[in-house]
């Protein structure tokens, strides 16, 4: 008996369920976390919440997580409200539940690799076609590339990664307006990176104004410290979180989740005290990775991917021998490694270079 003998959906058949390696080594750069742990008063600070919420578990949380819309609304900023905001368990589920009420059979995703692997399965899971074009040099998607791709494709859909993983690239503004006026469809902007953006550059969210079908996707996965809570929301106009309310799951948001996110980010400034620190160990590798004789790629992230390398398979064991773990993301000569805490960059930064001078 194996899982080829069940009656499971034609376009499932064959297939491997996806995900990144979890290996347990010292120094994990892979999965582009935020290295640094989640400071002990915020940690007690949830446990205390968490604690109070148990009390009314028997229940059924709220529904409509108002508490946490609203303190994700504060955190946003920019006039946004509760009522622009929605949320799920990580921003995966954001992003399936927008393909749920989007997309589906006979509509199509146009995405624009390499970029974030999720959105190909996601589009599968959901039973909508997914459609890529190409990006120009060093990985950049114009208003151009964007506006022909439409043009050529027809989608229903368009997903832009911003900045795009696994490539560290920044997205121009004009590519998601000129986007949004080039056809009728939904526009996604994937946010998950935002924070670690150099401050001075303007987010997607100064665009919603005027743009319904304009859908901005955002994590506390990374810059936040919270991918072990999954929660990931959305900020869009109230009609597009209206649409989600039509595919969500009831309850959908454990009243743990609820209270363990809007605790953290009563302690937003803590929780982010990182970033600069983590953009400044990105700089960092960007400079060092040159230094030893690779091709690092402008990050508006929290990774670098990085080309030159002759082997990547040779080089990610070689690693991982040492106690690292890095990322092959299939571009060829190329591998990807986050932006840990300075101990951990630097380890990785000196195995390499033995490594290299081998
Ligand atoms: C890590 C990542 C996410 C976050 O997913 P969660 O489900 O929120 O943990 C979303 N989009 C991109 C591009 C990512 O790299």
């Amino acid at each position: 008996m194996s899982l080829d003998d069940l009656p499971v959906r034609d376009d499932l058949r064959g297939k491997k369920p996806y995900g990144a390696p979890q290996v347990h080594v010292p120094i994990q750069l892979n999965v582009n976390e935020n290295t640094h742990p989640v400071p002990a008063a915020v940690a007690d600070d949830i446990s205390a919440a968490i604690r109070g919420a148990l009390d009314g578990i028997n229940r059924y949380p709220d529904r409509e997580f108002t508490e946490l819309r609203e303190a994700l609304a504060g955190y946003v900023g920019g006039g946004v409200t509760a009522e622009n905001i929605w949320a799920a368990n990580g921003s995966n589920e954001v992003l399936q539940q927008i393909l749920q009420a989007f997309g589906g059979p006979g509509r199509t995703l146009l995405a624009f690799p390499p970029t974030y692997s999720m959105y190909p399965l996601l589009a599968e899971g959901t039973g909508t076609g997914y459609v890529t074009a190409e990006r120009g040099p060093e990985f950049a998607v114009t208003a151009e590339i964007a506006v022909a791709a439409i043009r050529e494709h027809r989608p229903d859909i368009v997903v832009f990664c911003a900045p795009n993983n696994p490539t560290g690239t920044a997205l121009p503004l004009e590519a998601i307006t000129a986007t949004y006026d080039a056809f009728d469809g939904i526009v996604i902007v994937d946010e998950a990176y935002h924070e670690f953006m150099p401050d001075s550059e303007s987010r997607a969210t100064t665009l919603l104004d005027g743009r319904p079908r304009l859908l901005i996707s955002r994590t506390m996965s990374k810059a936040f410290a919270f991918a072990g809570a999954r929660v990931g929301y959305l900020v869009a106009h109230p009609d597009a979180i209206d649409a989600l309310r039509l595919v969500r799951l009831p309850y959908h948001l454990s009243a743990l989740t609820q209270v363990a996110a809007t605790t953290a980010l009563k302690h937003a400034p803590t929780m982010l005290a990182m970033v600069d620190d983590i953009r400044q160990q990105r700089d960092r590798l960007v400079v060092e990775l040159a230094n030893l004789g690779f091709t690092p790629h402008a990050s508006q992230t929290n990774f670098v991917l990085f080309g030159g390398v002759d082997d990547p398979h040779t080089l990610f064991e070689a690693l991982l021998a040492e106690g690292i773990i890095i990322r092959d993301v299939g571009i060829p000569h190329h591998l990807r490694v986050t932006a840990g805490t300075e101990t951990e960059t630097t380890a990785f930064l000196d195995a390499l270079g033995r490594i290299v001078a081998r």
